[in-house]
């Protein structure tokens, strides 16, 4: 018999056990130990058989125990400091508004991302992205900054992956019902669900309710299709994360941005909310959000320029990734199709968002419709996720400020973050908290700084020791049970499992790779020469053993095949003892496969990976890294906390244009000697430093290194400094443009845009002459030269401009590198002809090869950057 319907029927809680439903139903217990252990005392055995989620617990617990709950006066009081420690928690005053700047902060940032990973409870992301956003909102939340996070909730999530018996993916997708999930839906006042709306074409609309959890203080709303007034067809739009074609996703995306924009209205309404002065796009899928706020802009009176003034003022965009996949390019038809007329964005003309969306730049595509190219001219401010990424996404747009240089490209970088508290691992917690207490150790751990991670140093190696070699233990316990149930899986009967209880030994040097499996990362790049990675597995002296793990996306069979491989090689009865890959890699499994791992294993094709995380998280539990110089790793690599795995790409910041034309031949060649180089220093560095014992058994040298990550790499991964940046350094900034642009002056600045724009043809740069110029083309250092210029400005006004030399060293075909401004101030003029005389020093202060040119820029003070309007006049331009 099938149910026609479905219910949830919740237990009711004794009256005393009430606040346990509001500690079930804030996520912050994902990230406190100590609510977890109030939790796990309800009742150990279902803890247990529900994976650790407090809302599935308190759905099973029989009722006879929960009244011996209520009538327990030390359990009570256990649950009392709990909710007490919440409440303080949920309404003290923070960083955030304790800060000397607190009054330039915005009132609210509202962040938006397709995917969020707060807790294995709530499986609604595919990796590192979605991780990334629950560690943003979570950090955010320690700081006291006032975020709403903006997502979707997907019905099946992600898929869950196992294997069949020949080691090829399986997926499937659980169905997630809402009243499972620690969420709860926004109503309106009349108690009826809030509701979203959205016009599609052929007189269809798209309706959507919102569900919020609770992530400590920080709100996270989730746009769910699944509601009876849908069509078949719109109800599935919210179906999956990362699922069907280009339409859907479309759809999905037009949900996110627009809809999203609506559920952050609609929540401020109903709650009192502060309204968000910024709206962060977490990588270009959600940048219909800009889309929607210039809609409401026109609403209220704002023509399309000025409302684009407006909305971009309070917009930041970070870009995620150098790799083209990861980008969404649609279908230009398509879009006008949904975005064109009666569709989702009455008033806002079609073309006008088509021109948003066009690939400009030498190369483009001119039927598609860029979702990162829209991201960048919606948002004043952008950023890539680490130093080295941010420059190789200045060179890859590039192409959309032509005339400027890439590292004048209006791009900047944050380094990602984890969340520390999520991450580390009890007992790593313990450790320090014990030298300075619980309250000092938290603080260390949010909100950051290096000074309360010196008294690590402090710690002894055994201590160190003894902690690693615990946490290595019961990764050992943990890949075994694993193991077993995957075998089960593939259909192993349990008599044929005894070997399982043989596989990895808590004393040998154990080494994680776990990830997503696009082709950049390279899982298999260990196999590369199998008869070497064999004899380093069962190595007579110095053996190693490595856990794997990753899911390929369903739709990337080559993927699926490089899983295969691998757990092919690690099912050979040779070393299944010392190699095993473990499926279904998600949160649950990354918190104890980080701290049980000596070391953390990257491989990708630099620069493809923009940032990653997992190596963090693996770092603040005391694992080394050894990495590519690829992405964070490239910025803080020392010799204390790891190794740097040669590449084959030459220094510099190597082009992703040419990754895309590399022949398969180099691409060969490259693995070859990248996986040469990572045998050798396993075998001759890593190993021989793990087990060099000296007195009582310690191996000092890969202590020290241990204690050196913690303390010296420890508090530079930290979500809460990635966050501070970001306050700082982006919402700020955003805020004060965005009060900055009221109706009138978004007005004024978008034609004066216009003005400019018309006007800049006739700027050029007449004439140069520099005073003491030496005559034999040298100088000494410490000259200045006295420069003076004439500029023709056409109809624009000196005030419209900022004339500059532009000074550096110079390269053998004269490009200038290292390049400095010096500006120029008007000395005379107009002259008949509209021309106006630039003068100023410019003070000759490096030695050897030096040149200089001189540009005019178009000035405004509500310009984030000279590069803005992507307008520059040189000597000779015209
Ligand atoms: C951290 C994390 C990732 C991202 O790891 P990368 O190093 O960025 O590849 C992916 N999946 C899970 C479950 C994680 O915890």
């Amino acid at each position: 018999m099938k149910a026609i319907r479905r219910f949830t029927v919740r237990p009711v809680l004794p009256e005393p056990l009430r606040p346990l439903s509001d500690l079930a139903r804030n996520l912050r217990w994902s990230w406190h130990t100590e609510t977890r252990d109030l939790f796990q005392a309800v009742d150990p055995d279902g803890w247990r058989a529900c994976d650790g989620d407090p809302v599935q617990l308190l759905g099973a617990v029989p009722a006879g125990r929960l009244a011996e709950l209520a009538a327990d006066r030390r359990f009570l009081r256990r649950l009392t400091a709990a909710a007490d420690d919440l409440d303080d928690y949920l309404h003290g005053r923070r960083w955030y508004q304790t800060h000397p700047r607190a009054a330039e902060f915005p009132a609210a940032v509202a962040y938006f991302s397709p995917e969020f990973g707060v807790t294995a409870a709530l499986p609604q992301y595919s990796g590192g992205l979605g991780i990334l956003a629950g560690d943003h909102l979570k950090a955010a939340s320690d700081l006291g900054a006032p975020l709403i996070g903006v997502g979707l909730l997907y019905r099946h999530g992600y898929f869950r992956q196992s294997l069949s018996r020949d080691g090829w993916q399986q997926e499937h997708y659980p169905l997630l019902d809402p009243d499972e999930l620690p969420v709860t839906l926004l109503r309106e006042p009349d108690g009826g669900p809030a509701q979203i709306s959205l016009a599609l074409p052929a007189g269809r609309s798209l309706r959507a309710h919102v569900w919020v959890a609770r992530v400590g203080r920080v709100p996270l709303l989730m746009l769910d299709s699944d509601v009876e007034e849908n069509g078949p067809g719109e109800r599935d739009v919210t179906d999956r994360l990362y699922g069907g074609g280009s339409e859907h996703r479309l759809l999905q995306e037009m949900l996110l941005g627009i809809g999203g924009v609506r559920a952050v209205r609609t929540y401020c309404r109903l709650t009192g909310h502060p309204e968000p002065e910024v709206f962060h796009t977490n990588e270009g899928h959600a940048g219909f959000l800009g889309l929607e706020r210039i809609r409401e802009a026109g609403e209220a009176g704002l023509g399309f320029d000025a409302a684009l003034e407006a909305v971009r003022a309070g917009t930041v965009f970070t870009t995620h990734t150098p790799v083209p996949a990861g980008i969404d390019r649609f279908d230009r038809e398509l879009v006008t199709r949904h975005l064109g007329d009666r569709g989702a964005l009455p008033g806002v003309p079609v073309d006008r968002i088509l021109r948003l969306g066009t690939e400009t730049y030498p190369g483009g595509d001119p039927q598609v419709f860029n979702m990162a190219v829209m991201g960048l001219r919606l948002a004043q401010r952008a950023n890539g996720v680490s130093t080295l990424h941010g420059a190789v996404s200045r060179g890859m747009f590039a192409g959309l400020w032509p005339g400027f240089d890439a590292d004048e490209v209006p791009i900047t970088s944050i380094t990602n973050g984890v969340h520390a508290p999520t991450w580390v691992a009890p007992e790593v917690f313990r450790l320090g908290a014990r030298r300075i207490g619980a309250g000092r150790a938290e603080d260390a751990l949010t909100v950051g700084g290096s000074d309360p991670w010196n008294p690590v140093a402090g710690i002894p190696d055994a201590e160190i020791w003894e902690l690693r070699r615990e946490l290595r233990e019961q990764l050992v316990t943990e890949v075994r049970a694993r193991l077993r149930a995957s075998w089960r899986q593939r259909g192993a009967g349990a008599a044929e499992l005894g070997w399982v209880d043989g596989v990895l030994d808590p004393d040998v040097l154990t080494i994680g790779f776990a990830r997503r499996v696009p082709s950049y990362k390279r899982l298999t790049l260990m196999l590369r020469d199998r008869d070497r990675l064999r004899s380093l597995l069962l190595h007579s002296e110095r053996p190693v053993q490595i856990v794997v793990a990753g899911k390929a996306h369903p739709a990337d069979d080559g993927g699926k095949r490089l899983v295969q491989e691998l757990v092919r090689f690690a099912d050979d009865p040779r070393v299944r003892h010392r190699i095993a890959f473990l499926p279904d890699y998600g949160m649950a499994m990354a918190q104890k496969l980080y701290p049980g791992c000596d070391v953390w294993l990257n491989n990708p094709l630099r620069p493809l990976e923009a940032c990653g995380t997992s190596g963090m998280k693996a770092a603040l539990n005391g694992c080394l890294n050894l990495s590519v110089l690829d992405g964070w790793w490239d910025e803080w690599y020392e010799p204390d906390f790891g190794w740097a795995i040669p590449t084959a790409d030459g220094d510099g910041i190597p082009a992703v244009s040419a990754m895309s034309t590399m022949s398969v031949m180099d691409e060969d060649r490259r693995d070859d000697l990248e996986a040469a180089a990572l045998y050798e220093l396993i075998e001759n560095r890593v190993a021989p430093r793990f087990y060099d014992r000296g007195p009582g058994g310690l191996p000092h040298h890969w202590v020290q290194m241990v204690r050196r990550t913690l303390a010296v790499l420890g508090p530079k991964v930290l979500a809460g400094r990635m966050v501070r940046e970001y306050v700082e350094r982006l919402y700020a900034p955003a805020a004060g443009a965005h009060r900055a642009l009221d109706a009138a002056t978004a007005g004024q600045l978008a034609g004066w845009k216009a003005r400019v724009r018309g006007a800049w043809p006739k700027v050029a740069v007449d004439h140069v002459e520099a005073v003491e110029h030496a005559p034999a083309g040298t100088a000494e250092l410490g000259v200045v030269l006295a420069l003076r210029v004439r500029v023709a400005l056409g109809d624009l006004a000196p005030d419209d401009v900022e004339v500059q030399a532009v000074a550096g060293r110079v390269d053998a075909d004269d490009a200038i590198t290292e390049a400095r401004p010096y500006p120029l101030k008007p000395a005379g003029g107009p002259d008949l002809e509209g021309r106006v005389v630039y003068e100023g020093p410019l003070p000759l202060d490096r030695t050897g090869a030096f040149g200089y040119t001189i540009r005019v820029l178009p000035s405004h003070p509500l310009l984030a950057s000279p590069a803005d309007l992507g307008l520059v006049a040189w000597p000779g331009t015209r």
